[in-house]
């Protein structure tokens, strides 16, 4: 049976290690290097909890990637590494799947001009729980509907950026359904009675096009969502929550399979699943 060679990156992290997990735990990936600047030298099986698996932990991605002839790259670094990661892949040939979150447009896009000329496909997904893409879903249903709505996400206290990339994805996709009735941010904030002031500043949030974000950083969360839309007399509450990280893997297993499918960058879990 031919495999799909895959690099983890980032492979001695909390996600990382779920991945290696995930990766080894079905016959048609196999995992065939694992990359860190942390846990150099340990085998990435041990650390994942499923028992050495002869891969030791390295540094020097790009070497790794061509002596290993991995095929598909995961990436679950940090925001300030990703960039540089994903163009690594790109150089060498290697489609990406990439969970890291913290990329900018401008970001998507001079990785998209990258991989489409080189002929790879990269999957950036803020969330690859299938649940939290269905939150998502549902939110652009019910914006058509609730022109008021504020965004709260709460997430583990390790978590370095804020808002989470799903927050800002939901705002952006709400936000995309009011410009195409023609609602603008002037329009929802008329309908508002009151002047408002923030005693404490960020109080209210971030805001992002008009939208209310609030983010929470608390030991015992995983990652969390909730959208609330309201109007007069009535709210209607989205929540997603990822009580473990084994949550994301379903997503990340099927964006390996299907990375091939596409050249250039595809943003977003929900474009596999819609
Ligand atoms: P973590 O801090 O536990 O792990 C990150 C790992 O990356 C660490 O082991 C670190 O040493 C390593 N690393 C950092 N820079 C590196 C580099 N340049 N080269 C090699 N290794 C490097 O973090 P985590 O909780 O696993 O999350 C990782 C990222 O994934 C974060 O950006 C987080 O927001 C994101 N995330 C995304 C999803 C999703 O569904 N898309 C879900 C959870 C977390």
């Amino acid at each position: 049976m031919t495999t799909i060679k895959v690099v983890v990156n980032g492979a001695a992290g909390k996600m990382g290690r779920e991945v290696v997990k995930a990766v080894t735990q079905v016959a048609d990936l196999t995992l065939v290097g694992a990359c860190d600047r942390a846990a150099v030298g340990e085998d990435a099986g041990t650390i994942a909890g499923v028992g050495p698996l002869g891969i030791k932990i390295e540094t020097g991605l790009e070497e790794l990637l061509e002596r290993t002839g991995a095929e598909v790259m995961v990436d679950f670094t940090e925001p300030g590494s990703v960039v540089n990661n994903v163009h690594t892949a790109i150089r060498a040939g290697v489609y990406a799947v990439v969970g890291t979150t913290g990329l900018s447009q401008a970001d998507l896009d001079e990785i998209d001009r990258a991989a489409s000329a080189k002929g790879v496909g990269v999957l950036v997904a803020p969330n690859f729980a299938i649940g939290a893409c269905l939150m998502m879903r549902f939110a652009e249903e019910a914006a058509r509907w609730f022109p008021h709505v504020e965004i709260i996400e709460l997430h583990h206290d390790q978590k370095k950026d804020a808002p989470s990339g799903t927050a800002l994805k939901t705002g952006q996709l709400i936000a995309k359904v009011w410009e195409s009735q023609g609602l603008d941010q002037d329009d929802r904030h008329r309908s508002r009675s009151v002047e408002e002031w923030e005693s404490l500043p960020g109080a209210r949030g971030g805001r992002l096009e008009g939208i209310h974000i609030h983010s929470v950083r608390l030991p015992g969360f995983v990652a969390h969502q909730e959208v609330i839309f309201g109007l007069p007399g009535q709210t209607l509450t989205l929540r997603h929550d990822s009580t473990s990280r084994e949550s994301f893997m379903p997503g990340v297993l099927m964006g390996i399979r299907r990375v091939k499918e596409n050249k250039g960058v595809l943003y977003g879990l929900d474009k596999l699943l819609f």
